[in-house]
């Protein structure tokens, strides 16, 4: 029997077993109930104007970027800035593989970023994707947002925009990911002409990275004013197809924010983000009344129950890794994660510190 058929006749009684689970699988937090078993929701009582506390969060990734973030809040910088600032320094970084300068390449070994903007404030939103050689893809997507009638610009397209107002087109793809490329394509298949170096040669610092290695950065952040922005920014899937658009810079899947609301952004599989719209989802649940945290484990059962077959493991959970992060309005924030433990990044009046996710289903997941 090939793998294939039989991992197909495995996962029609995983499938079967998942069914019988309760909604929230056998690790959901024990707080995050589905919402028809919760009483109506009470309207939150929100601080008083100018006090709302001054935070911001992120990504695992991003504990400089939220400090960054958190001292512009402070100094009264607008939402957005704050946000694309912090995310800058992580998009400058060659060793974050998964956002900007240094980011993992193509299937061809083109470095290719997409990055998406929203400034509660104005409902505004701005995105870039498929974007080659230029390095701060938010700073991009920020002024598609603040100086054209659109809101997603592509490929050639952002490219264009991009030079016309001056940023520089250099070479994204560094040695250390080039040579991670290399070896990934070299590694694909023993029917190609294609053959990786031998184990004792190869640096352990590239086998480090074998297989798909996954990450983004996403930046929420609220003033004092109780404004809150979002950005999202990534090299997307590692050895995508070229022009795969993931969820980062697509609104309502990789971010979202109703200022009025809170905010929700995403680290991880992209396509199943762009099947839920998970970040609109986030932010609609916490209108109706859930926490962060609530809101957030509710979305990725949401996912989970609409995951296809192929991309079940034996025991029926997807594997794969997602993560959301949450801001409500009143200042309370969640990681929230399919796989755990993992953790998430935040700066608030208490100082920049790592903090934990909750999370769905306990390991790492099978893929
Ligand atoms: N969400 C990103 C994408 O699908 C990738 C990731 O966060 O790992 O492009």
């Amino acid at each position: 029997m090939s793998d294939l058929s039989s991992r197909r006749k495995f996962l029609t009684g995983a499938a079967a077993a998942v069914a019988a689970l309760p909604a929230g699988g056998l690790l959901a937090a024990p707080q995050a109930t589905a919402p028809t078993q919760r009483p109506a929701a009470q309207p939150r009582k929100l601080p008083a104007a100018g006090q709302f506390p001054v935070k911001a969060i992120s990504s695992k990734n991003g504990l400089a970027a939220t400090k960054r973030a958190y001292e512009l809040l402070m100094q009264g910088k607008d939402t957005l800035d704050a946000c694309v600032e912090g995310v800058t320094i992580v998009e400058n970084d060659p060793n974050d593989m998964t956002v900007g300068y240094g980011g993992l390449p193509n299937e061809e070994g083109v470095v290719e970023l997409d990055a998406a903007v929203m400034h509660g404030p104005t409902h505004q939103a701005g995105s870039v994707a498929a974007l080659r050689n230029i390095k701060n893809p938010a700073q991009v997507a920020r002024l598609v947002m603040r100086q054209t009638d659109h809101v997603l610009l592509v490929g050639e397209g952002a490219l264009r925009f991009a030079r016309a107002h001056g940023f520089q087109e250099e070479n994204l793809l560094t040695e250390k990911a080039r040579k991670i490329w290399l070896y990934w394509k070299q590694s694909l298949s023993e029917k190609d002409d294609w053959i990786p170096p031998p184990d004792l040669e190869l640096d352990p610092e590239i086998r480090k990275y074998f297989g798909r290695p996954t990450g983004t950065i996403h930046l929420a952040g609220i003033n004092a004013a109780g404004d809150i922005s979002c950005v999202t920014s990534t090299s997307g899937l590692a050895f995508k197809i070229p022009g795969r658009v993931g969820d980062s810079p697509i609104v309502g899947a990789g971010l979202y924010v109703d200022n009025t609301v809170g905010s929700c952004g995403s680290t991880g599989r992209g396509e199943a983000n762009l099947q839920n719209l998970s970040s609109f989802a986030g932010v609609e649940m916490m209108r109706q009344g859930m926490s962060p945290e609530e809101a957030g484990m509710e979305v990725l059962r949401r996912v989970a129950k609409t995951t296809p077959k192929r991309l079940l493991d034996d025991k029926g959970r997807p594997n794969y890794s997602l993560k959301f992060y949450l801001l409500s309005k009143d200042g309370r924030h969640a990681g929230v994660s399919m796989w755990g433990p993992a953790e998430f990044s935040v700066t608030d009046k208490s100082g920049s510190r790592i903090e934990k996710c909750v999370f769905l289903h306990e390991g790492e997941p099978a893929d």
